[in-house]
């Protein structure tokens, strides 16, 4: 295929026509497609029925002797929390272990920290000058909306491929304003990127003017590999306590890509200093968790091996998804050079990066189809980007192949969208 730009007006006219009538035809065939969040499918879900039966009835005293149908122990499970903590690189003391949705601890975190203010700093993050966090883009559309939620203000950073751009956001951190960064740092959402050694190295030991600075580690794609090729994310916890910033990262991830997603297990790790400051916090708000969840999980999973082991069986049934989609993309837009796409080696998402100026017109072109996108822009703080360039793409929910369908009509309309915009221009 030649590149779109070495095409004469003619050639450029007649494979518009070609595509139109292609469009047409998909539009006749009255699809209902979804792709825009990255749900586990119902055959996902499936793999841990077997969970719902435990701990059993007679199965409910926890290993330090305490009975899990009663109230108490915020922090969770001992063995919760130990079977955790290679996941998260901390020890079990440092470990919380919550109810369900990882969202909701960053929530709380945050809320947390405008109200009460973290170690480190002499006031709330509210009653301090407005604050602003760091939001690597492309991210996670629910960090943005968080901080939109809360009056924080977002100054997006470009991902290089291993992370944030870290000459950004060391000048960024000189301004005491900022008072955090949002990281989702393997498999990234969306990007797919994993921060590299030396991104979590500079992270680490970076000059912050705040004294409360924080990272707020997202690593929801922790054990979510769809490949043998791993790479492997270095300690956050333990780079910052070597570099003398122990209390700066906040480090959460959760179960539910694990087992099941509206039930599954949430956690945060951190310092020890940390962990005081949060538990006083939560404190206020619960008595204690679910803990009979938390020793459904613990004997369902029962340690690393088997955590890995279950991933595997996920890996199986999402990973023709994704290499549908490769496919698909590859087929119809390798060689145009007007796309460009990832190839994640883990997580729940493609990037598929359009032509500049018609990501919008992608998305309006697939609805028309029947195919529901997540909305340009929503990969950006304010749901706002620059170029209208960026694309996420979910695959693992629908069916491998209504994802194969869905991703020839995305490659279609991405194509069709760089045609007609070349020729307007
Ligand atoms: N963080 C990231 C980066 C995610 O992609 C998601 C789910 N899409 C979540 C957090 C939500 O996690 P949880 O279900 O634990 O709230």
């Amino acid at each position: 295929m030649p590149a779109l730009s070495q095409l004469s007006p003619e050639a450029l006219s007649e494979l518009r026509a070609g595509l139109r009538q292609e469009y047409e035809a998909l539009k006749g065939q009255g699809l209902k497609l979804d792709m825009t969040r990255g749900k586990p499918a119902p055959e996902q879900l499936d793999l841990a029925t077997e969970m719902l039966a435990l701990p059993g009835n007679r199965d409910t005293t926890a290993d330090d002797g305490t009975d899990a149908r009663n109230y108490g122990n915020l922090q969770g499970l001992t063995e919760t929390r130990a079977l955790f903590a290679p996941v998260l690189g901390a020890p079990p003391e440092q470990i919380v272990v919550a109810n369900n949705s990882s969202l909701a601890l960053m929530h709380d975190v945050l809320v947390y920290a405008l109200l009460k203010g973290v170690p480190g700093g002499d006031k709330p993050w509210s009653k301090q000058e407005p604050i602003a966090i760091l939001c690597p883009v492309p991210g996670y559309d629910r960090h943005f909306a968080l901080c939109e939620g809360y009056g924080i203000r977002m100054i997006p950073v470009p991902m290089t491929g291993a992370g944030p751009d870290m000459d950004v956001v060391e000048k960024a951190v000189a301004d005491p304003a900022v008072k955090g960064i949002w990281c989702v740092p393997q498999y990234s959402n969306p990007s797919g990127e994993t921060y590299s050694d030396e991104t979590v190295r500079r992270l680490a030991a970076m000059k912050a003017a705040a004294p409360d600075f924080r990272i707020l580690w997202d690593n929801a794609y922790a054990v979510h590999h769809l490949s043998d090729e791993r790479p492997s994310l270095a300690n956050v916890i333990e780079a910052c306590a070597e570099a003398g910033n122990p209390d700066r990262p906040i480090v959460f991830a959760s179960t539910s890509k694990v087992t099941i997603a509206g039930a599954g297990l949430a956690m945060l790790a951190s310092s020890a200093a940390n962990i005081r400051w949060y538990l006083a916090q939560a404190g206020r708000r619960s008595i204690g968790p679910d803990k009979l969840n938390q020793l459904r999980h613990v004997r369902f999973l029962k340690d690393a091996a088997g955590i890995a082991a279950h991933m595997e069986k996920h890996r199986a049934l999402i990973g023709p998804k994704f290499d549908a989609v490769e496919t698909a993309f590859a087929a119809r837009l390798e060689g145009y050079e007007v796309a460009r796409w990832s190839r994640p080696l883990g997580g729940y998402f493609i990037t598929l990066d359009v032509a500049d100026g018609t990501a919008t017109k992608v998305v309006a072109l697939a609805a028309e189809a029947g195919i529901a996108l997540t909305p340009a822009g929503a990969t950006h703080p304010y749901g706002k980007d620059p170029d209208d360039r960026t694309l996420r793409i979910a695959p693992t929910f629908p069916k491998l192949e209504a994802v194969r369908k869905a991703a020839e009509a995305v490659a279609l309309c991405t194509l069709l969208a760089a045609v007609e915009a070349k020729l307007d221009a």
